[in-house]
Order: C-alpha cells, then structure tokens, then sequence
C-alpha cells in the first residue's frame, strides 16, 4: 500500500488509503462498473470488502485529493503544463495503431482545437466518444508532435450549457470495482442522510479548543466549496481535518478506556505471601539492587497485591538488570502460593534464563521446569504433568507456553521478555476459570511519550533509566570493512588477555538460511585468518540442542570467538566477552546495533564495538552510525532513530495489536493528548452513550480487539 500514492495529497493522506487508478480509469471505472459487478458482487459488497457499510464508515472515507470542475477555460486560454477543464464538441475521433492501439478525439471550441489522447482504453470510452457529442475534458496539457494535447483526460459527456459543479470534486481511495463515481454518490447520500451531524464536544469546549464543529468539518472535507485559488485549499480545509484527527484521538482513547475497565473487572489473583522467599533472594544476590531497581520493584509488587490484572512493562536499556527485577516477581508469585512462567522470544534466550534464573532460584528450594516448544518426549511430559500439578513452580520457555495452551494448575504471573506482540489473545489463552494472570513484559526498547499515552494507555510502564555501578561504558569505533586486519589484530589481542570476542555478520535479508551461509563462510574464513583461536558458530538454522552446546561453550570458554548472526541480538549475558565486531554494520538500524552492542560491557574490563561499514557509506547511512558512536542511552538513540527513519519504522502500534490511526498522527498531535484523555473520562463518566458512539464510528471492530 503506497502511503505516497499521491504526494498532491499532503500530510492527510489516509493510512487506509488504496492504490488511485489512473484518471482514465477512474471515469471509465464507472462506465464499466455493471459489467465488473456483475461478477463479483455489485459495488456496495466491494466496497464493505474495504470496510465500508455503515453511512459513518462512508463519511469517515475521507478524499486524498480534489479537482476542480467547477470551472470551464477556453481551449485557447490553456497554456502547456497547465491543468485545467475545458468544453467542446468532437470534431473527429480516430484509432491509431502505433506501438499500441491509441484513441485521438479531437475537440473544439469557440476558441480553438485540442488534441485527446489515451495510450490504453476501453471499448466503453470509444463507444461513447463520437463525434458531434458534447464533453467536458480535465488534464494537464502538454506539447505533442501535433500541437498542444491532453493524455488521458477525464472526460465527461454533457449537455449544451449543463450547469457546472458548485464544489470541488474530492478524489477518494478506491478499488477495483468501486468507482470514483460509486464512491462520490454513496458518500453524498451519507452526508445528506445525516443531516446534522450531532457534535460529541460542546460549543464552548470547541471554541476554547479552535475547532471546528464535526458536521462542517466533514462537509468541507467532502464538499469543498469552489475556490477562487484552488492553491490555497489545504489551508482551507487544515481546520476541517484537524478537527477529524481530534475525533479520532478521542475515539481511540475512550476504547482503551474500554479496554482499560474491563480489564480492571477481570479477577486476578491477590500475589502478597509472607516475604520470606523474596527476602532470601535478595540476600543471596551478589550485589544490592539500584535505586531504580527498588523503585520498579516496588511499583510491580503493589500491582500483584491487586486484584486486578497487572498490565505493566518493565522498561531499562540493555545490562539494566531486568532480570532480576523479573525473578523477584516470580518469587512472590511463588511465595504467595502460585505459580510463574517467564518466556523468552528464542529458545537460546529462554535457556540462559533458565540456567541462571535457577542459580538463584534453585537453591532457595524453588523448582524450576523447563518447557521447550515440540518434542514429545518423556522430559517434556514429565514437565506438563508437574505444571498441571502446580509441582513446578516457575515454569521457563519460549512463547510455546502459551501458544501450546500449557495447562497450568494456578498461574499468578506470567512473564514476557524482549517480545512486543503479546497481545490480548495471548493473554486470554492463559486464563484459567475467572483468574486472569497478572503480566510482566521486559523491553529494551525505549517506547516514545506519545505512544505510551495513546496506544498504551492501558499499559503501566516502569523504567530502569541508570545502569548498575561499575559498568564501563563500551568504547565505540567506526571501522572500514577495508581495515579488517586492525580487526583481526584486536581479536588476538583480547583473547591473549583472557577474553572473548563476538562476530556478528548480519545479513538484511529476510531469510535465516541465507544468514547462516554467511555465518558459515563467515565462520571459514575467520578460522583460516585466525588458526590459533578456538572458533565457535551460532545461527538460526542450528538444531536448539546445537545452539545451546555453543552458547555454553562461549560461556564457559571454550571458544575464543562467537560467530554468529543476529540470534545474539537478545539478552545474551557472557560477561567475559569484551569485543563485538558487528560487519556491514550501515545496514542496521540503531536499535539492533544498539542491542548487539549491549552483548558487550557487561562486566568490569573496558569492552570495545567495532562497527565495520562497506564503502562507500552514504551520507545518511553514516549520520546514523554517528549516533551510535555519540551515544549510549537507549533512549536517546530510540529518539535519533525515530528522527532519521520517521516514525512509520518505528516501534509500531501493529505490534501491539491494536488499530492504527487513520487520520491523526501521534508525534504531530502529541499536544492534545492530555487534554484528549480528560475528555474521554469526562464522556464516559457523563455521556457514555455519546463516547460509544464515537469509538464505534472510527473504530467498528472495537469490541474484538478490546478482548472478551
Ligand atoms: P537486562 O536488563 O539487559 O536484561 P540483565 O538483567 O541481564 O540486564 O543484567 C545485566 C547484568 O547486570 C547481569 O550480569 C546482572 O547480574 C547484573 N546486575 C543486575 N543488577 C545489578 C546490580 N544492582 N548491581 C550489579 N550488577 C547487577
Ligand atoms: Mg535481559
């Protein structure tokens, strides 16, 4: 779907809008448009298959662009590369066969002769192209070998002195099937049968605000009267669309209100339990927590106190120390009497948790299961019978643990880590009776202001913002791929001081398999470049079994160099590992270099990323290494990012699984969200009729992503 369909469209362009047929194809459209229907449903059911039924779904179809019938120029007045419409009668049609069949039609006014041309056409066009009618022609014209011409002009048979339009003519996104025509009259039906059109927001709050009543605002949109400059209209109708994209932050934020409400209905169980397990998790630790650590903690335990589900995120930049943060809610979960799942995205991950969730967990008498997806055999089964017995207290694996419908005796918490799609299914897959289990999710990725007072406005999110003590920061250095042997020499270096060294040698492509070839070649070569070290492969495409046997050779260092491929890219933790080579390194974004990075630096010794880029590197693409080099706070490099990618990269609402927005623009609109947010209580509390009106004409299928 081309976002940039039409650049004439400005900064409104619909998120939903559809490919714009060609202007030829947009009047032919209606031409043909019985024969088309007939096959396949008539307009009205191609146009539902859009998401258009109900007159609020028509009016809320909003145009990309105009054009301006209400005004006829004299053939002779046009010059080249204007745009404009004129009226004549055909003097002469004619089919030329060139490279192509073309249709030439000839017409004339008072003032002179044009030349029509169309490349493609259908016979419909043709057929009603005879000479001696009167049509209306609309295009840009342009100098041709016979003289002055219009290719593909929308043209319109008329009769002699047939009024002209009072409005410009809105040009919508359409479909095949659903003409321009179908789509203008629908539309005008819809506006007409509304009347008008009833304002959630009072006059006063409008004005105090500067908008615009929703009815005018859609009659603009829809009905824009004839301009005298027609350059001027985007000003002109800047209010009307202002006031369309407040409408739509209110409906979205009145439905996570909704969402918000039913989830604090839901049961959930009290998790308080008399501390002791807690307390002696934190005293076996080998450090005392941070500030920030204490505090998040503080904020997650209130929640599981609560009868109401947790809906938290814990936020902290990699080597924060989420982790343990993570297993101190597993513990009160357990000490409270019911049992905790901690997933991880990859099965390497998952493992790491486990083994060292287990080291502080295990010794405190907790019995920790491990549950990897597939696999039918007797470990695996032994592992759900102790899940469905509640004998397995925290139970650690992928996201095949909810995906599987693992069957959990008394699930308190559920614990996600680095994973952003946990949506409301998911959760509603661990529910069990009336109990809805209290969740956790740990991210690395700094989510933006905006999106956390919208989107997630029915997210809790608590942030880890300073790092342990001690940490040094990692040294960052912009290497040519050319200098490799620097590379090499600082890999002999490290490892002759006792170290390890990471080399990633991500690939863009969207393929695992082409990914680990590299890795494999990757893997040849650095061993013949480097026969005297022990050198170690890590890709997606590895057996789970293979990939653990090689984590935990790095770990316990029994190679010297890890190559891998991006599957590193998630909380790996080998703190002995103090070099990360990262190739091809311009083709990532800041956030994967920023994650990668963070592999590195986590224990005492000075750790170094090298960043190697092919030349030439492109002005941009060296503007974003920058960054990297000249930062290290995630949440600053999120901020860059978002500002040299654009938002449209970013950390997307999708993930979340939630409804995009149409029309408004978070960062852009940032400014109304408080008091967008006041308002939506304030019409819930006082007119909640009115606010399920309002989420229900922007967003018709509400109810489903809002969850049971
Ligand atoms: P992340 O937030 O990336 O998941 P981890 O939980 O893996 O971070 O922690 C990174 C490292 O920091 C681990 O080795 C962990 O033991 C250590 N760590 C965590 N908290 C502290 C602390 N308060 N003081 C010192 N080291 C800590
Ligand atoms: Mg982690």
């Amino acid at each position: 779907m081309p976002a940039d369909a039409d650049p004439a469209a400005g900064p409104h362009l619909p998120a939903s809008a559809v490919d714009l047929p060609a202007i030829d194809k947009e009047r032919g459209g209606g031409a043909r448009a019985p024969a088309t229907a007939a096959r396949a449903g008539g307009p009205a059911q191609r146009a539902q298959a859009m998401g258009l039924k109900r007159d609020w779904d028509f009016l809320l179809h909003l145009p990309l662009r105009y054009v301006d019938e209400t005004r006829v120029v004299p053939i002779a007045a046009l010059s080249a590369g204007a745009t404009g419409q004129v009226e004549g009668e055909i003097v002469d049609v004619q089919v030329a066969v060139r490279r192509k069949r073309q249709l030439l039609v000839r017409l004339r006014d008072d003032s002179g002769e044009l030349l029509l041309r169309w490349m493609n056409f259908y016979a419909s066009l043709q057929n009603q192209l005879q000479p001696g009618r009167r049509v209306r022609a609309l295009g840009t014209l342009r100098g041709g070998l016979m003289g002055v011409e219009m290719v593909h002009a929308q043209v319109r048979l008329v009769e002699a002195a047939a009024a002209l339009p009072a409005h410009l003519t809105p040009v919508y996104p359409a479909a095949q099937g659903v003409s321009q025509l179908w789509l203008r009259r629908r539309i005008a039906k819809a506006l007409d049968q509304q009347g008008a059109i009833a304002d959630p927001l009072p006059a006063a709050l409008r004005d105090t605000l500067g908008l615009m009543a929703l009815g005018e605002a859609l009659h603009c949109l829809h009905r824009p009267p004839a301009q005298a400059d027609a350059t001027q209209l985007d000003e002109q109708l800047a209010p009307a669309w202002r006031r369309l994209r407040f409408d739509e932050l209110l409906a979205q934020q009145l439905a996570l209100r909704h969402a918000r409400a039913r989830r604090r209905r839901e049961g959930a169980p009290v998790l308080t339990g008399d501390g002791r397990l807690t307390a002696a998790l934190r005293a076996a630790l080998p450090f005392t927590l941070t500030a920030d650590q204490d505090a998040v903690w503080d904020e997650i335990a209130r929640d599981l106190a609560s009868a109401a589900p947790m809906n938290r995120l814990l936020q902290g930049d990699v080597g924060s120390g989420k982790t343990i943060v993570a297993a101190l809610a597993a513990a009160r979960a357990i000490e409270a009497g019911y049992q905790a799942a901690l997933m991880a995205p990859t099965g390497i991950l998952a493992g790491q948790h486990l083994e060292r969730i287990a080291a502080l967990l295990a010794p405190l008498g907790v019995n920790v299961t491990w549950l990897a997806g597939g696999g039918r055999d007797a470990a695996r089964r032994a592992a759900l019978a102790a899940i469905a017995a509640g004998t397995a207290h925290l139970v650690v694996g992928t996201h095949a643990l909810i995906q599987e419908r693992v069957n959990f005796q008394r699930l308190g918490l559920a614990i996600v880590d680095e994973q952003h799609r946990f949506g409301v299914q998911q959760r509603l897959a661990l529910r069990k009776g009336t109990q809805t289990p209290h969740l956790l999710m740990l991210s690395a990725t700094p989510i933006p202001r905006s999106l956390a007072m919208s989107y997630l406005s029915d997210l809790d999110v608590s942030a880890i913002r300073s790092l342990p003590p001690g940490r040094q920061s990692v040294r960052t250095k912009l290497i040519s791929g050319a200098r490799r042997e620097e590379v090499l020499a600082a890999i002999r270096q490290e490892v002759a001081a006792g170290r390890q060294a990471y080399w990633v040698c991500p690939l863009v492509e969207e393929s695992d398999e082409i990914e680990a070839m590299a890795a494999v070649r990757m893997v040849a070569t650095t061993r013949a470049l480097l026969p005297e070290l022990r050198i170690g492969l890590l890709h997606g495409q590895m057996l789970a079994a293979e990939k653990q046997a090689a984590m935990a050779d790095f770990a316990a260092r029994r190679t010297d160099v890890l190559v891998a491929t991006t599957v590193i890219e998630v909380g790996i933790d080998v703190p002995n590992a103090s070099l990360m080579v990262i190739e091809h390194a311009q083709r990532f974004g800041l956030a994967t270099l920023h994650q990668l990075r963070g592999r590195v630096g986590r224990g005492a010794v000075q750790s170094t990323c090298v960043l190697l880029f092919d030349e030439p590197l492109s002005e941009p693409a060296r503007a974003r290494l920058r960054v990297l080099y000249e930062s290290h706070d995630g949440f600053e490099i999120a901020r860059c990012d978002l500002r040299l990618r654009g938002p449209g990269e970013f950390l997307g609402a999708r993930q979340w699984g939630l409804p995009m927005l149409r029309v408004a623009d978070l960062e852009r609109d940032a400014g109304w969200l408080p008091t967008v947010r006041e308002l939506a209580d304030a019409l819930l509390e006082r007119e909640p009729g009115a606010a399920a009106a309002i989420t229900a004409r922007w967003f018709p299928g509400a109810a489903q992503f809002l969850g049971a």
